[in-house]
């Protein structure tokens, strides 16, 4: 009888105690122990046996899971914040490398263009009408490029101060250079006053244009450097105007 009795409370003891703190146990001491932002986001829920428990196990199972729900929520606005540039909400330089980078890794037969543009005479914008006016301006060339990229897809990034560019996976470089012409018109198109610029009286931007089938050797930081070298031949030639590297501009690499 006495066994009979023991053995009852020893299941009892098992089951209401011992099984789920077992569980519990587990659960803190498993994926919950990573601690990177990216797996923090990952954070395992906590198992549904425990979650719809009645007892003490249960409330405090369903207050661990508001708390890991609160940490995804502030790791993913964290991610976010540390990806994106607070002017003009667009994509930073760490978002706009790592998104190359993986163009060309998951693809590499298949072409990759990025564009490196820049504002003409952006510093006696500046100086003419105020570092705040300097922002909104910044504001709406980013979302003017938005804008006119979205029905492509391609990632518009501020990538400088009055620099930008844009990721084109799966583009060659004509497609590359009949964007950039489109970006160049629509900034132009704004009519944004800039009385103190010597290439016309509204904003206007110079692109350059690099594909990774020009670009010997391509990595992510050979194709930007074929961009910038050609963005700097669109600036010799006179600002306002397209070059593509290979093409407009000498090729380095090659
Ligand atoms: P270029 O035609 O050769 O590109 O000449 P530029 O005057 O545009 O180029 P420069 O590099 O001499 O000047 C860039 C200016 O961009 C200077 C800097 O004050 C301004 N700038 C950079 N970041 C910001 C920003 O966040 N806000 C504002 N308002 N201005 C910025
Ligand atoms: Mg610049
Ligand atoms: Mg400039």
């Amino acid at each position: 009888m006495l066994a009979v009795v023991i053995g009852v409370v020893l299941a009892l003891l098992y089951c209401l105690v011992l099984k789920p703190l077992g569980q519990f146990t587990r659960f803190v001491t498993g994926k919950q122990g990573e601690n990177s932002l990216a797996q923090r986001e990952n954070l395992a829920d906590v198992p549904d046996s425990l979650l719809q428990r009645r007892d003490e196990f249960g409330t405090l199972a369903r207050h661990a899971q508001r708390l890991i729900s609160q940490q995804r929520e502030q790791s993913k606005m964290l991610l976010d914040l540390s990806h994106h540039d607070p002017l003009t909400g667009l994509a930073n330089r760490r978002l706009f490398d790592a998104s190359l980078q993986q163009s060309l890794s998951d693809e590499p037969e298949k072409p990759t263009s990025v564009l490196m543009l820049d504002i003409d005479h952006f510093k006696p914008y500046n100086d003419r009408y105020g570092h705040p006016e300097g922002d909104r301006c910044l504001a709406s060339v980013a979302e003017c490029m938005e804008q006119t990229v979205k029905p492509h897809g391609f990632l518009v990034a501020r990538t400088g101060g009055e620099e930008f560019s844009v990721l084109m996976p799966e583009t060659g470089l004509e497609q590359a250079r009949t964007c950039a012409e489109e970006i160049r018109k629509a900034i132009a198109g704004l009519q944004l006053p800039h009385a103190d610029s010597p290439v016309s009286d509204v904003v206007t931007v110079s692109v350059g244009v690099a594909s990774s089938v020009n670009v010997d050797n391509v990595s992510g930081s050979t194709l930007m450097r074929s961009a910038d070298l050609a963005l700097y031949e669109a600036k010799d030639q006179g600002r306002n105007r397209v070059a593509c590297f290979g093409e407009d501009a000498a090729n380095i690499f090659g």
